[in-house]
């Protein structure tokens, strides 16, 4: 029998929006508990109790923020963190793009300082370093941490704090370019966050975040991508409310494909130089409007959307089993133990799921305990159905497996409603 611990000293609820600071809010949305989603586990832990906490959602009636209510332990989630993003070729090309594109926009000068939060493997600060920038980064993944600095990006292994900021300064001046490009909606205090970049960054200097986007989890279902890291699910009207609070202006919106669509927002110090891309925020602004993004309603339907989900894709997954045909999953994804748990889907009907990143082979998935291969056991143990856990990848993931197609073999598609392909 599955142990479970109630780690209350891991885990505390927040009643407080961290964008208004508003103590209005109601609860839109319950998941079931599931552990840290990159949690993985190895054969010994799978005797161990294993924490699970509840995975909910609050809406702030004020100004229409969405947050996690239960906030894990940082030093629990982020300390040994396996995920490296560097692992991932679709993210690599993302970011050398990324890096190419900001440095032309802002034209900034030779050798200026380039600051990433939550930097893991260096994935964004090497192909800025080649640009000719001086880098730094930061990230509380010791290990991951460690081995930037050894690949010759310099990594700081601490959280990110104004203390951190000043001793920064201090050593190697103000930064052209503070960036959080998955960072920024892990972290809790964000009025911390924000005071050390206006410590650390220039006074024409650019802070850029990346975030999940909430107009996105919504309208195409994204569930899964709901997990203990992602405390913030940012609108653009929330965006400009938060950094308004906090002494900083929004200057230019964007979106990306990352992760089924994330916002890229665009900050700088109040009665800073860039311009105002009013016509952009507009658009957003309109549109989230018409989403209704800012209604408590909203989020209930979405939370029947996903009951039709986990209908669709159970009822699918039960009557393959009965055809005999044998499923396996692609991606051991963060999302993937949202939505495996959620879902309640088990080693009964996913004997495996293969992963290309090394840190994640020869372990089990936290909660569903399904065990994670190298895809070389797709080989081994030919299935009929592969079931796309990393569906952001599902592209590049069908491309590398065109031989398994040509052979009949079909793959899931979990969401926003299952298909098959
Ligand atoms: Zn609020």
């Amino acid at each position: 029998m599955k142990k479970t611990l109630s780690e209350s000293h891991l885990s505390k609820p927040r009643f407080e929006c961290r964008a208004c600071k508003g103590k209005a809010l109601i609860p839109v949305l319950s998941l079931a508990p599931t552990p840290p989603a990159n949690a993985f586990l190895t054969k010994a832990d799978l005797l161990q109790p294993e924490p699970f906490f509840p995975l909910d959602l609050d809406f702030c009636t004020q100004c229409s923020f969405v947050q996690l209510r239960d906030i894990v332990s940082p030093e629990l989630l982020f300390r040994d963190y396996v995920y490296v993003s560097s692992t991932s070729p679709v993210f690599v090309t993302h970011f050398e793009e990324l890096a190419k594109t900001i440095s032309r926009r802002f034209s900034f000068i030779e050798n200026s300082l380039i600051v990433d939060i939550g930097s893991n493997d260096g994935i964004l600060l090497k192909p800025f370093k080649k640009l000719g920038f001086r880098v730094l980064g930061i990230d509380p993944a010791e290990k991951i941490a460690r081995e930037a600095t050894a690949n010759g990006v310099e990594t700081i292994p601490e959280f990110f704090t104004p203390a951190l900021a000043k001793k920064i300064l201090e050593k190697h001046g103000s930064a052209a370019l503070i960036t959080a490009t998955s960072a920024f909606p892990h972290i809790d205090n964000l009025d911390e966050i924000v005071e050390g970049v206006r410590i650390l960054l220039k006074k024409d200097g650019v802070f850029m975040v990346e975030a999940y986007y909430l107009g996105d989890l919504i309208s195409k279902n994204l569930f899964d991508t709901i997990y203990h890291e992602h405390l913030s699910y940012f609108s653009v009207r929330t965006a400009i409310r938060l950094f308004e609070r906090l002494d900083m202006e929004v200057f230019d919106v964007e979106k990306t494909d990352t992760h089924g669509g994330s916002l890229r927002i665009f900050a700088e110090l109040r009665n800073g130089p860039h311009a105002l891309q009013r016509s952009h925020i507009q658009k957003f602004l309109k549109e989230e409007m018409e989403h209704k993004l800012h209604e408590s309603l909203t989020y209930q339907n979405f939370s029947h959307k996903i009951l039709k989900n986990k209908v669709a894709l159970t009822e699918l997954l039960r009557y393959l089993k009965k055809k005999k045909k044998f499923v396996a999953g692609y991606g051991a994804p963060a999302k993937g133990t949202t939505l495996l748990t959620h879902f309640g889907i088990g080693p009964e009907t996913l004997e495996y799921i293969v992963d290309d990143s090394h840190w994640k082979q020869g372990l089990y998935m936290p909660g569903t305990h399904i065990p994670v291969f190298s895809s070389a056991k797709l080989a081994e143990k030919n299935p009929d159905y592969i079931l796309i856990l990393a569906w952001n990848f599902a592209d590049p993931i069908m491309k590398k497996l065109s031989s398994f197609k040509a052979n009949g073999g079909k793959f899931i598609i979990p969401v926003p409603e299952p298909k098959l392909v």
